[in-house]
């Protein structure tokens, strides 16, 4: 079995890009798993010499507040089935939102290792959102580009004591 790496974050911010970016050409192995919930995508992942699960989730895409704790308890379960680390992605040229904010408190409560990735991060539009992710209490931001395929790197560095 190989270890789990779950993406988690609010919707637009990049996941699916990510997902696509670390599966690469494997896309058409994915795997849509039957039997579990269908805002899940599973995939095998290659980062620099690194292979893991990859699970990309939707969780988190229908903005009624009032069916939140619906959507945490499913993101909890996906949390709890295997997952040994969670990229937690946010859009760094867009800054930290309040539904960021509602995800990275949840994050702290699960016993999972987070990493934060601050996607979108070509360019210089994203430094004052990375600035704002240190608040987060979940560790340093990654400077990252799924559509460029920047920070790879430092995903590398961040992933490998997990895995
Ligand atoms: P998801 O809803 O979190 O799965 O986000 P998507 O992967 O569907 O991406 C949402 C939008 O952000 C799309 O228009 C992507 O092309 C764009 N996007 C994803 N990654 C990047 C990136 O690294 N830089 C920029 N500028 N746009 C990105
Ligand atoms: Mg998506």
């Amino acid at each position: 079995m190989l270890p789990q790496v779950i993406i988690i974050g609010r919707p637009n911010v990049g996941k699916s890009t990510l997902f696509n970016r670390l599966v690469g050409k494997k896309l058409a192995l994915v795997d849509d798993q039957p039997g579990v919930t269908r805002d899940r995508r599973f995939g095998e992942a290659h980062l620099l010499g690194l292979d893991f699960t990859i699970v990309d989730t939707a969780g988190w895409e229908d903005e009624d507040p009032s069916s939140l704790p619906g959507r945490m308890r499913a993101q909890t379960e996906v949390s709890v089935q295997g997952a040994d680390v969670a990229l937690f992605v946010f859009d760094a040229r867009a800054g930290l939102t309040p539904l960021d904010e509602e995800i990275a408190r949840w994050l702290r409560e699960q016993e999972l290792p987070v990493i934060v990735v601050g996607n979108k991060a070509e360019g210089r539009a994203a430094e004052s959102g990375l600035l704002e992710a240190f608040s987060l209490g979940l560790g340093d931001p990654i400077a990252f580009s799924a559509e460029h395929g920047q920070g790879l790197g430092d995903l590398f560095e961040a992933l490998l004591p997990h895995l």
